[in-house]
């Protein structure tokens, strides 16, 4: 149908000034005007669940997230290169949520500069050029990054010195030997690259795979494949701009349900709730040579309004006990959803950790995705008021992040809707 003469013009006048870069969600593009807890609410007043956004951990708009940006605003915003309070006590506080060993911070703007500072930390450290990353990752922006970003390549050719392969996909590819199978994958990529003549400078990955299509379990798998990359003298990028800051519920960063502990971190989205911060963790000794190469500087990154709201949001988590709150209330929903496969044959799989939640259609009675009934289904909750992403390199599996502030009457509102939307697909 035609668009709402309103609507038509904010999207004619963003096409205008944006050019080919506007890119907007749904065929007909949500007017959002304010936002509180886990509700968005549109132009006319309707309200939306949010179960896409991971940028609001806390919940939007958060007051005591607001009050900190508000009142530090008001005193002092600068460059970087002066002495201010906050910035230490936030690195501090930040730190403190990592392994011992990754004792320094570098704070960014965005995940696509810590992913980048990431990728010349590996490379100056080992000395090697070569990386490997998962099929349909996406990693971020800059010219660096997006050639580590296979999801940014729509089919066509990676440069030399990356190679992809498939993420651990436990639904297609059911073993007990996830994890050796992933790790033996990534041990011939390396080879093949130094076949090439081309060092291996490391392995950059989400402990969740965000974008591959939401792999999580079981604990543990990523364990081997750590191991191979150390042993070929590489390093590990823990990419946790989205499975971070507690999003996974049993732990404050992704990785740590595996066990292990990356040689670099890399951070972003929630960490100032939606103020632009990120940032990259590692050790002192990989930090060096890139400074001593470099003098990286960073102009607004970690500066004083964005310390105030990483130091909100680490507050907050814990005040309100949200990583608690996002183990309980996410396997509430895995269990509702599981309850709801099995009456729904078009639901293939029900996966992931805390409450980062895939939910994956395939064409019934087999594992082949079904991309139609995810697009389908995505645009039918938008009008029963639920707002929805899609994962995968088919888009076939829908990636629910809502802030974990979430509770079980919201849960409920998803799964009335959810059952509401199936029901009219079948019939
Ligand atoms: N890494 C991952 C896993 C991401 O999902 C994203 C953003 N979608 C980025 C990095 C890049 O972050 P930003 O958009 O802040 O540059």
């Amino acid at each position: 149908g035609s668009l709402d003469p309103a609507l038509a013009d904010l999207v004619q006048r963003r096409e205008a000034t944006f050019g080919a870069s506007s890119v907007l969600f749904y065929q007909e593009p949500l007017h959002i005007v304010r936002a509180e807890g886990v509700f968005m609410y549109d132009a006319d007043g309707n309200r939306y669940l949010d179960t896409y956004n991971n940028v609001v951990q806390v919940g939007h708009c958060h007051p005591r997230v607001v009050e900190a940006i508000a009142k530090q605003a008001a005193t002092l915003n600068t460059n970087t290169r002066y002495l201010y309070d906050n910035i230490h006590e936030y690195a501090e506080r930040l730190l403190e949520t990592y392994p011992a060993s990754l004792s320094n911070v570098v704070f960014t703007c965005t995940g696509s500069e810590a992913n980048d500072i990431a990728l010349r930390l590996a490379k100056l450290f080992t000395g090697g050029r070569g990386f490997v990353v998962t099929e349909n990752a996406y990693h971020g922006n800059t010219a660096a990054v997006s050639e580590v970003s296979p999801a940014s390549f729509k089919g066509r050719a990676l440069p030399p010195h990356v190679r992809a392969l498939p993420a651990p996909d436990p639904y297609r590819d059911p073993t007990d030997e996830l994890g050796e199978r992933f790790a033996d994958q990534i041990e011939e990529a390396i080879g093949e690259l130094e076949e090439e003549g081309i060092p291996f400078a490391g392995f950059i990955a989400d402990s969740i795979f965000s974008s591959d299509g939401i792999y999580a379990d079981p604990p543990g798998f990523l364990e081997h494949a750590i191991e191979v990359v150390h042993n070929a003298g590489g390093l590990f990028i823990g990419d946790e701009v989205q499975p971070g800051f507690g999003r996974t519920g049993s732990h404050m960063w992704g990785f740590q349900r595996h066990g292990l502990t990356p040689d670099i971190v890399t951070m972003g989205k929630p960490m100032g709730n939606g103020f632009p911060v990120a940032g990259v963790v590692t050790r002192p000794e990989i930090l060096q040579p890139f400074c001593d190469e470099t003098g990286y500087f960073n102009t607004f990154g970690g500066n004083p309004v964005a310390a105030a709201a990483g130091l909100a949001v680490l507050d907050v988590l814990e005040e309100e006990g949200l990583l608690e709150n996002a183990e309980k209330i996410g396997s509430y929903f895995r269990q509702a959803l599981d309850a709801m496969q099995q009456l729904n044959p078009c639901i293939g799989d029900v996966r992931g950790a805390g409450l980062f939640i895939g939910i994956e259609f395939s064409k019934p009675g087999t594992t082949d995705p079904d991309p139609a009934m995810a697009t389908a289904v995505i645009n039918a909750m938008k009008e029963e008021g639920v707002l929805i992403g899609a994962a995968g390199a088919d888009g076939n599996i829908l990636k629910l992040r809502p802030p974990l502030c979430l509770e079980t009457e919201h849960v409920d509102f998803f799964l009335e809707s959810l059952f509401d939307v199936l029901q009219r697909q079948s019939s």
